[in-house]
């Protein structure tokens, strides 16, 4: 159930004025309706059309500030049908686009809009506001500073497999979107193709069962083994620990593979770069195997 914190809009006399012709990107609240900007709501109140994934989802939103919009359905099976009158409408009208919750194009509809009212000289204006993925890093306490987007994995075994293998090697946090009745399998998996990072699973946001399991992915996945919780889900994993250091031997391996098709200072920065090795002492070493050979 949404909490409903009700606000005044933004400014009454900026809500009746005109918007300028475009396309507005407007972040709409994952939860709580008090996290909807003033702007956002001014945009929502002022815009010709919206387009939305489901019409009953928005119809909610604008009932909360007190308006009927005209809406045109934008979603994944109509979108390619419907995206060029929309541009159309746009160089004359304002077009808000909102997805059923949070940042439009993110895991949601939206990218080929922005890109085509682009491409047509349309003015993109963007409203931004809640983001699942970037609310769940800010409560799961995992580093911050890189962190690698990964929407939803697949659900068959292998692909989901793959794409985990994928980004094993990646040195950031990950973040993902799941549902419950997957997260088990999910988290298992994580496990099997990261190792047993720290991890986090971060559920119903800003909403009142808002909750935040943190602990190594091997017992998250334990403990969502037999039943996944309800509601809404974001996991997030901790980057990989460092790298154990690679010996001389694993750079001279590295460093004749190179030097095949590499000039030496090319080759030496390369070793540096897979080994964290020194990238001197490896042109160094480089100019000794040559001089061997
Ligand atoms: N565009 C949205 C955004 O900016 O976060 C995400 C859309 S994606 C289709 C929906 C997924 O986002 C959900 O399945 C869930 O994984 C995650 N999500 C959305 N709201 C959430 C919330 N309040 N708490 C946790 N996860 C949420």
């Amino acid at each position: 159930m949404n909490q409903i914190i009700e606000q005044e809009p933004a400014d009454a006399q900026a809500s009746e004025a005109l918007l300028p012709p475009g396309l507005y990107i407007v972040a709409t609240p994952i939860g709580n309706l008090g996290d909807l900007s003033p702007r956002a709501a001014s945009v929502l109140m002022r815009a010709e059309t919206i387009a939305v994934e489901d019409s009953r989802v928005t119809a909610k939103l604008l009932h909360h500030l007190g308006v009927k919009r005209h809406m045109t359905p934008y979603h994944d099976h109509n979108a390619d049908k419907v995206r060029p009158g929309l541009i159309a409408r746009m160089a004359t009208q304002a077009v808000a686009l909102v997805s059923d919750a949070g940042t439009p194009l993110i895991s949601d509809p939206g990218y080929k809009l922005v890109r085509d009212a682009r491409a047509a000289g349309i003015t993109v204006t963007t409203l931004p506001g809640p983001c699942a993925a970037v609310a769940a890093m800010t409560l799961a306490g995992l580093p911050t500073d890189r962190f690698f987007f990964l929407g939803f994995l697949p659900s068959k075994e292998k692909a989901r497999a793959d794409a985990i293998a994928e980004v094993a090697e990646v040195r950031a946090t990950l973040i993902l979107y799941e549902s419950g009745p997957r997260l088990g399998a999910t988290l298992q998996a994580l496990a099997d193709g990261l190792g047993n990072r720290e991890a986090a699973v971060v559920r119903e946001i800003s909403k009142t069962f808002e909750e935040s399991v943190l602990g190594p992915l091997s017992e998250l996945a334990e403990r969502y083994r037999e039943s996944g919780p309800r509601g809404e889900i974001v996991v997030v994993v901790g980057p990989p620990g460092p790298r154990p250091a690679a010996s001389m031997d694993d750079a001279d391996t590295l460093l004749r593979a190179a030097l095949v098709h590499m000039p030496t200072g090319k080759a030496a920065s390369e070793v540096a770069r897979a080994t964290g090795l020194n990238r001197r002492d490896l042109y160094t070493r480089s100019m000794d195997l040559k001089g061997s050979d």
